[in-house]
């Protein structure tokens, strides 16, 4: 990638060191807007916007390459699988994984529900008899947080509902810690699964990775993590987090949509029991039963999103190039000046106001007296783009005694300029609507 925002050489930009105004010019949507139709896109931690070398990426792939994976005899289909399996080795290694270690799912939707079917087979008896050190009993515990997201929520609801096992939670305080306190009092002999956010796409606080699957660990629950909102932001290396799984979405880390990725520890991996079944995760099959293939493969039933993998290899080593922490450092510094100025502007309320907390760059706030949908729209007007509603986060929500709030996202090609135009933005919402 020849991004002007790298440093001479195309060496990657030390930390600190990231031009996000230079970097814009990569993203056509971005960069390829008539002035008078400005739009300053703060809502990132929904959907990213993709740099060109994503774009390029995918057409190509389709151009000159499409073919069915890992079936025909053909030298396209060869060339085609290559691309495949580069594209998984790419997006496994950034993330600190094997190859063999990445699911490709369609999202981290996709992947929590995976997990949760494969535990829910495991129950039923099927697959290795080693998945039978998954299977739930009615009274075993699921544990997740308050902060979740329904996609790390309703799955293991239903996973609870199927076997008789029961869902617990550990709770957040009022700055949007999550109670540690509680966690190591509900996280006990009974606990079978804890699911848990890196980081919450609501209160933006990067939770404490080591100290969860600690607790888990003493008492052999198996761990997933929702990396969603880390995986674009933070250098994550999985493997030595010690979590056994974790899922993220390709389209919120400058990837295309409906392409996501499972990690797994090898071991965890290999006993799961499969979820979706069907042609492409079977060594031999007879009218009757069927063997599988090993880990990924054994996840990946049926026709694969292969031009979107190929598109999310793009995006992660665009990002390796522009480099996790110059990214991190940039957008720590981003979330420090919105922060900051949403506490001065009389009669907004941040969720989870915690100081002192590593987090990402997005914030939810309240502004009193005028409902989240009606503040959207005055920043839509404009030309400020923000998520509103309550973001998949019912509960939490509802913890802070609210139903919705309006949420600002930035990343690395956010600038200081977009963040004072919304701030500026924000300050005029309550007066325009005769409340301050
Ligand atoms: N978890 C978190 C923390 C998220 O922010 C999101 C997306 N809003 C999801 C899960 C679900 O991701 P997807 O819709 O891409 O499956």
């Amino acid at each position: 990638m020849n991004s002007p925002a790298l440093s001479s050489g195309g060496a990657p930009a030390a930390a600190g060191a990231l031009d996000a105004a230079a970097l814009r010019a990569d993203f056509p949507l971005l960069a390829d807007r008539a002035s008078d139709e400005p739009l300053i896109y703060l809502d990132s931690a929904a959907t990213a916007q993709r740099p060109r070398a994503v774009i390029d990426a995918e057409v190509d792939y389709i151009v000159r390459a499409n073919a069915a994976v890992h079936r025909g005899a053909h030298t396209l289909a060869a060339d085609a699988t290559e691309l495949f399996e580069d594209a998984r080795a790419t997006v496994a290694g950034f993330v600190g994984a094997d190859a063999d270690q990445l699911v490709w799912t369609s999202g981290a939707t996709a992947g929590i529900n995976l997990v949760a079917y494969a535990i829910g087979n495991a129950t039923a008896g099927r697959g290795a008899p080693a998945s039978a050190r998954f299977a739930l009993r009615p009274g075993d515990e699921i544990v997740v947080t308050e902060s979740e997201h329904h996609a790390n929520l309703i799955p293991w609801q239903e996973l609870a509902a199927r076997t008789g096992a029961v869902l617990r939670h550990i709770g957040v305080h009022d700055d949007g810690t999550l109670d540690l306190d509680a966690a190591a009092e509900i996280i006990g002999a009974r606990t079978r699964v804890m699911a848990f956010p890196h980081v919450s796409n609501v209160l933006g606080i990067v939770n404490p990775v080591d100290r969860l699957v600690a607790l888990a660990r003493e008492v052999g629950a198996l761990t997933l993590m929702d990396a969603c909102q880390s995986a674009p932001h933070l250098a994550l290396d999985l493997p030595a987090s010690g979590v056994d799984l974790a899922v993220f979405s390709g389209h919120k880390m400058l990837g295309p949509n409906a392409i996501g990725g499972l990690y797994g520890r090898a071991d965890v991996l290999e006993a799961l029991p499969p979820f979706l079944t069907g042609g492409s995760m079977i060594t031999t099959v007879t009218l009757d039963e069927a063997d599988y293939l090993p880990a990924p493969q054994r996840f990946e039933a049926g026709t694969q999103p292969v031009s979107q993998a190929v598109g999310l290899a793009a995006a992660v080593r665009y990002l390796e190039n522009v480099g996790m922490p110059a990214v991190h450092a940039h957008e720590a510094r981003l979330e420090r000046r919105m922060r900051d100025g949403l506490r001065e502007v009389p009669g907004i309320r941040l969720l989870g106001d915690a100081d002192g907390t590593e987090r990402v760059a997005l914030a939810a706030f309240d502004v009193e007296g005028v409902h989240a949908h009606d503040a959207g729209q005055f920043l839509d007007a404009r030309g400020i783009a923000v998520r509103v509603g309550h973001h998949c986060a019912a509960p939490l929500h509802r913890r802070f005694g609210m139903t919705a709030s309006v949420r600002a996202s930035a990343t690395l090609y956010t600038t200081d300029a977009d963040i004072d135009a919304f701030l500026d933005a924000v300050a005029g919402i309550r007066p325009f609507f005769g409340e301050g």
